[in-house]
């Protein structure tokens, strides 16, 4: 029987929804293992003889309870209305229409069908081409190099010193400059920088003046010359806003400190109640978190919108920034970031507008507002199965499948893949100082679609705990550098930028129960397939993985073909060891592609 209570589709989201100009991707999900085939019927709603076609959904994810089936339409007038033709495993037929489940096909045509009213381009979600492809490295400014102590604070600590919450060590933007050389080295196409403007931590979240760049870190001539030695090496750099709330020095701010609610700046913040004070721990106005030196901003005033777009759109069109990194995200209100998107596109489309958010991001995700979001339960994920060990590769699997089909796949191509920042613990330390099973979770997420990002010095074995442990000077000495790390990381960034089947969607996990640690995947386009091998687990492992016999797997290094016998590859791996195979396919192999065996 169908378990229709467990049948979801409705229109929108990532339901339907234009993945392009000219193409919808409708989706449903079926419990699992539960249909066997499902019809997309479809037509124009005015005449569907004028048009009318019928396809066969793909199963493209599977996570624990359900599977997810997916179709491309590309509908001639730009319309479509449609229903399903659901097939059980023993003859029983469903038809799926807006107004319910039936046994018989629809009566008459249009009315109680599912309705994609109109393809309009200008709502189609379209991130900046650049941003799948890029390879983005964060640099905490503070932390990353001194290149001009004449800038340095009073009470500068000697490089490499011991980081406390409020210490300083004079890392500036010439010191990103002098090191340009390092990240293009390592294959870097992208910077993101933690704040920059002027303001009084070492972290720079309490903006004082959004116009200025803090003269620790230099000048705003000295931050334009960076984005131009970076623009020169094709690099893109990503500033940090900070726009959900100021610093208390912030000029405003401080007004409303002195006049108290005749200032006339009292309404650019919310105070619940005078005077602006400290209660048990509670300010007496909102602020991030409870951080009393971070007053919220009243982003519905509209001098407040007016001052912070103007930073919004000075810094990108008159440096040539590439886009901002928006920091908590998820408080500011949704029409200050429709209105923020549109005075920056304005000025530069190609812009990169990344929202911070932890959790569950659609609301902000329609193309009105941030073109990707910080994939923090990709993260999560990862961090559960390689460096916490709490999950299995099936779970991990069903876990990362389930996300996929929580979102439509433009937002997939370009999800910010972050292991670790600022505010997290390095991935070394999580991993228990163990840099083989480090590399695991790093080939992971080098190898899968989104834009990944490496934390500054993780490539060359940089560990810490939690904020200030994490934000440790940056290690220059290559005595001190894990060479061989480096190496890898150089490797793998170099492999993901010269095939894009590592960046495209064909992705399928291949089961291999009876070794629950040991990770299988498939990637490919229609150019490419890999076949990865990763072996989670502390003991040697001899196994034989289902494989497709018509494949021409080849080692990666050695392009010696690998055997395949019985439809089956051998592969031996040490504990934390992995395997990556490699098979040019052409279009016809693309065809074949996995896309059904997901994750069984
Ligand atoms: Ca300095």
């Amino acid at each position: 029987m169908i378990r229709l209570e467990a049948v979801h589709h409705r229109m929108g989201q990532n339901w339907s929804y234009a993945y392009s100009s000219t193409v919808l991707h409708i989706r449903i999900r079926t419990a699992k293992h539960n249909v066997a085939r499902i019809d997309l019927h479809c037509g124009d709603k005015f005449d569907a003889t004028k048009y009318n076609e019928t396809l066969v959904m793909t199963r493209f994810a599977s996570d624990d309870l359900f599977d997810y089936w997916q179709a491309e339409v590309s509908p001639r007038f730009r319309r479509l209305v449609y229903y399903f033709a659901l097939h059980g495993h023993d003859g029983e037929l469903v038809y799926m229409l807006e107004k319910g489940f039936f046994h018989h096909p629809p009566a008459v045509w249009y009315e109680g069908l599912f309705d994609f009213p109109f393809l309009n381009e200008t709502d189609v979600h379209t991130p900046p081409a650049w941003v799948k492809d890029a390879v983005f490295y964060q640099i905490f400014p503070e932390r990353f190099a001194n290149g001009d102590p004449s800038n340095d604070p009073e009470d500068v600590q000697p490089w490499g010193g011991k980081p406390t919450p409020t210490n300083f060590f004079g890392g500036d933007l010439q010191g990103i400059i002098d090191h340009l050389d390092h990240l293009s080295d390592l294959g870097i196409t992208a910077l993101y920088l933690n704040p920059v403007f002027t303001a009084t931590t070492n972290h720079k979240y309490d903006t004082s003046d959004y116009m200025q760049v803090d003269p620790h870190f230099g000048t705003k001539e000295k931050l334009k010359e960076l984005v131009d030695a970076c623009h020169a090496r094709g690099i893109r750099v990503l500033l940090d806003g900070v726009f959900n709330h100021c610093g208390h020095t912030f000029a405003p701010y401080q007004d409303v400190v002195a006049k108290g609610p005749e200032s006339r700046y009292a309404d650019w913040f919310y105070i619940r109640e005078w005077p602006l004070q400290v209660k048990d721990g509670i300010p007496t106005y909102d602020t991030f978190s409870f951080e009393p030196i971070m007053p919220k901003l009243n982003t519905a005033n509209p001098e407040v919108k007016a001052y912070l777009l103007g930073a919004a759109r000075y810094w990108i069109e008159e440096l040539g920034v590439d886009g901002w990194r928006l920091d908590v995200a998820n408080e500011v209100d949704h029409q200050f970031w429709r209105d923020f998107r549109r005075t920056v596109k304005e000025v530069n489309p190609e812009a990169y507008l990344l929202g911070e958010i932890m959790h569950d991001s659609m609301p902000w995700l329609h193309g009105d507002q941030f073109d990707a979001v910080m994939n923090y339960p990709f993260t999560n994920f990862v961090l559960d199965f390689f460096a916490r060990r709490l999950t299995t590769a099936a779970q991990f699997a069903q876990s990362i499948n389930s996300q996929l089909a929580n979102y439509p796949q433009q937002i997939n191509e370009v999800g910010f893949n972050l292991l670790d920042s600022h505010d997290t613990v390095r991935l070394l330390t999580l991993c228990d100082g163990n840099v083989q099973l480090m590399k695991l979770a790093v080939l992971f997420q080098l190898t899968f679609q989104g834009t990944p990002c490496v934390y500054y010095g993780d490539e060359v074995g940089l560990d810490g705990e939690y904020d200030p442990d994490n934000r440790k000077c940056m290690e220059w000495d290559p005595a001190k550098q894990n060479q061989e790390l480096y190496a890898f990381f150089r490797k793998m960034i170099a492999l993901r930028r010269t095939h894009p089947a590592l960046r495209e969607s064909g992705l399928s996990f291949i089961a291999v129960p009876e070794q629950p640690q040991l990770l299988v995947y498939e990637r490919w386009d229609a150019k490419d397939r890999f076949l990865f091998i990763l072996n989670n687990s502390d003991e040697e492992v001899s196994v034989a993985i289902p494989a497709k016999p018509n494949v021409p797997w080849c080692t990666l290094d050695s392009e010696t073909a690998a055997p395949v016998e019985q439809g089956t590859i051998p592969v031996t791996l040490a504990p934390y060891g992995y395997e990556i195979l490699y098979a040019p396919a052409d279009a016809a192999m693309a065809e074949v592609a996995a896309y059904s065996e997901a994750a069984e």
